[in-house]
């Protein structure tokens, strides 16, 4: 599953394909995604210029003057530009047609993506309730800590809450509280300051590192034959559970937490 990581390297890997670029058309092959596609994105975006490729926690938005088609990747989805001429496939779902004579083709064979409409100077139900972005300086750990407080749920369920910090994953839950050594089954309410510090630089670290690894599979949005940039991950914790512990060598410890699948060393993280 695309995860935030994901999202900002498919981002970063479109942006210059489409910033300045006028949108020629929208061809849709199936009328709805997850939800249905408003009727806007067929009758506003043409002839619009996209002025920005940005991104929320995991929607991507094209914005225009009209407005900004709001795009999520679900559990499949990929985002690729190509010549317009490039054959269409199965799970094809919807071609923007580009002013540079590229089209961008969105491929979701599960279809827990999305395509919505978001007019200008409003803001999409979508995205009203999101937390910060855990990138940006209104992530830290005074934040993490002062709405924790009270709380009794696992802080790895506390963290992974998008209207606390946003595009904190499954993955990356693992991943942070680990090098943070802090125990995803300890309650929200009961970890120090000191150690929510800790816990917001270890987020920050370990997304900015993927992102940055997310680099090198840039080339995959421009190939008609690249499979999408998902990387690989050099994982000390999720997915690992029994195998030994990287720290200390103990066998991993993994369980269900929140419904999601938890790996953690009951040495090092307390
Ligand atoms: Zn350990």
């Amino acid at each position: 599953m695309p995860e935030l990581p994901e999202v900002e390297t498919t981002r970063r890997g479109l942006a210059p394909h489409l910033e300045g670029k006028r949108i020629r058309g929208v061809v849709l092959r199936r009328p709805d995604l997850r939800w249905p596609i408003p009727k806007e994105i067929q009758s506003m975006l043409p002839g619009q210029r996209i002025d920005a490729v940005r991104r929320r926690a995991k929607y991507l938005l094209l914005d225009t003057e009209a407005g900004s088609a709001l795009l999520h990747l679900g559990m499949t989805g990929s985002l690729r530009v190509l010549p317009a001429s490039t054959p269409v496939n199965a799970h094809d779902h919807v071609d923007f047609a580009l002013s540079s004579g590229r089209v961008m083709r969105f491929n979701d064979p599960r279809r827990f993506g999305c395509l919505l409409w978001q007019p200008a100077g409003e803001t999409h139900e979508l995205l009203q309730a999101l937390g910060p972005e855990p990138l940006s300086e209104e992530f830290h750990g005074d934040h993490l800590y002062e709405r924790s407080r009270g709380r009794s749920a696992p802080v790895k369920t506390f963290l992974m809450d998008q209207r606390i910090v946003v595009g904190v994953g499954n993955i990356y839950a693992a991943e942070s509280l680990f090098r943070a050594g802090i125990s995803p089954l300890r309650a929200a309410g009961k970890v120090s300051h000191e150690r929510y510090a800790a816990l917001a630089d270890a987020v920050k670290a370990i997304l900015a590192h993927a992102i940055t690894r997310g680099g090198t599979t840039l080339r995959d949005f421009i190939s008609p034959d690249g499979a999408p940039g998902y990387f690989e991950q050099e994982l000390s914790a999720y997915g690992r559970g029994g195998l030994p512990c990287p720290n200390c060598g103990r066998p991993l410890k993994y369980r269900d937490i929140g419904q999601r699948a938890s790996v953690w060393c009951g040495h090092c993280q307390r």
